[in-house]
């Protein structure tokens, strides 16, 4: 069964790569080619520096080209949450660096072609305006002013919203193929281990200065802990064509609810989120209420994808480990990779080019947990690791669960998956699963 198309892919051809054939010196090795990498390659190219980006498949093949590519740094109700927990500083730097990676994209969308549009973005909840209340409140005291509503253009009632206005939307990979020229990049070369800072792929070695991992879930578990701080949520997308699309760009606070957006005449509807490996709405929840709001709209395209979340919701950028001095990370993005991948780029190129950067704190990858989410994501794997089953992940051994909705294996404890036939589609795992049957359990 092949993964469906998302309408970025439908629409979208990349340039292709050849593969690591040799071994290589660089300056810098970024591993990854979805947004983050890219970014990070275009802008130490743009300070001079020889870098190369090598891609296990194909550029933009993972999260990337699966998103909704909403640029804001409106992100759900998280300006509230860390300034409980890391103070009015704390969220103030969050704004700031995600407002920067929006006036970047703005400057850079001047002059591509990607329909980038400014849009005003909304969260929005269905029965908790207090909610709402607290986050503006937290935003107001770092000086960003917000907009209530009682209600909005959507069908969904809800109780109440708070706009972000002067944020933006585009088509992720018609600007991706525009900040390629001059990248040097090997597709189809993935990864196998790293020593220091030399990278072993089935093609040949690259020796590099530094190291930076943007590839999605890290892969190296004895550095930074990432599977102890992280796991992975799934998410699906309609396109619908027939319904008037909306002019903002929407999300439910719940963090389970709906998410909207325009893609020309075409509403993108979000949601059905789980986390990956356990059960949840799917595109089956989303075509209900397709059904129920615009039962005269057509699906021109479906699709799901997974991204990596962070216990206190920011996301991890910056040094991997304080034990490998020459590694760096960008991951965890919480499903706002657009700006968070932006930030991270401008962030690692100063930490790379000057050796240091005045801002970026809140990112830090060896920031203090918060306790209860940690122990509660620790228990998670650890249920999946005790659970009987022969079927388990190449990563750290958790018991594999079938997923009948996507027709592959699934891993609830950091998000690993694999083809009924047992290869790789998502890390940490960082090889395929021998022990796959040729077909999936009986009846499913
Ligand atoms: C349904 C959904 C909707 C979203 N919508 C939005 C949105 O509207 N706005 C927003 O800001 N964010 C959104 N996001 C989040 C955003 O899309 C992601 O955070 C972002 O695309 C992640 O980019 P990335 O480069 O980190 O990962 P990826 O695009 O997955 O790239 C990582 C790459 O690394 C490669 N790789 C992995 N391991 C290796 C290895 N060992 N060797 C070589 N290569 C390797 C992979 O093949 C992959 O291509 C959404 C997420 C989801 C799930």
């Amino acid at each position: 069964m092949t993964a469906p198309k998302s309408l970025w892919h439908m629409e979208t051809d990349l340039p292709r790569f050849p593969s690591l054939e040799g071994d290589r010196n660089t300056d810098v090795l970024i591993i990854g080619g979805g947004l983050a990498g890219l970014l990070c390659a275009f802008q130490l190219h743009r300070a001079g520096v020889d870098c190369l980006v090598v891609e296990a498949t194909q550029i933009c093949g993972g999260v990337t080209g699966n998103t909704t590519a909403k640029i804001t740094a409106q992100h759900g109700l998280i300006y509230h949450k860390l300034t409980q927990w890391m103070g009015e500083e704390g969220a103030a730097e969050y704004l700031k660096a995600n407002q920067r990676a929006l006036t970047e994209y703005r400057a850079l969308c001047g002059n591509i072609d990607c329909s980038f549009e400014e849009r005003s973005a909304y969260v929005y909840t269905l029965d908790a305006p207090q909610k709402l209340r607290k986050e503006q409140q937290a935003l107001e005291a770092i000086s960003c002013p917000t907009i209530w509503h009682q209600s909005t253009e959507l069908p969904v009632p809800v109780a109440a919203a708070l706009e972000m206005p002067n944020q933006a939307q585009f088509r992720p990979l018609e600007f991706v193929r525009a900040i390629l020229p001059g990248l040097s990049i090997r597709e189809n070369t993935l990864v196998r281990r790293v020593d220091d800072t030399v990278a072993y792929t089935d093609g040949g070695v690259v020796r590099a200065k530094k190291v930076v991992f943007c590839t999605h879930f890290p892969f190296i578990d004895r550095r930074g802990c990432y599977f102890m701080k992280m796991y992975q949520d799934r998410s699906y997308v309609l396109a619908l064509e027939g319904v008037r699309p909306t002019e903002g760009m929407y999300i439910d606070e719940s963090g389970h609810g709906l998410s909207f957006r325009s893609a020309g005449d075409l509403l993108l509807l979000g949601g059905g989120s789980h986390r990956t490996g356990k059960q949840g709405g799917g595109w089956e929840e989303l075509r209900r209420t397709a059904r129920r709001y615009w039962p005269q709209s057509r699906e021109v395209a479906h699709w799901a994808t997974q991204d990596c979340m962070t216990l206190d919701g920011a996301p991890y950028i910056g040094a991997y480990s304080p034990a490998e001095p020459n590694w760096y990370v960008a991951t965890g993005f919480n499903k706002w990779g657009m700006t968070s991948s932006m930030a991270a780029s401008l962030l690692l190129r100063d930490l790379l080019v000057k050796g240091t950067a005045d801002w970026g704190h809140v990112f830090d990858p060896a920031r203090a947990m918060k306790p209860l989410p940690l122990a509660a994501n620790i228990v998670s794997s650890t249920v999946g690791l005790l659970t009987p089953s022969l079927r388990r992940c190449p990563h750290l051994g958790c018991a594999l669960k079938w997923n009948p909705r996507e027709h592959t294996w699934d891993c609830p404890c950091h998000g690993s998956r694999f083809t009924a036939e047992g290869r790789l589609l998502n890390s940490p795992a960082a090889k395929d699963w021998k022990g796959a049957p040729a077909r999936p359990p009986r009846g499913k």
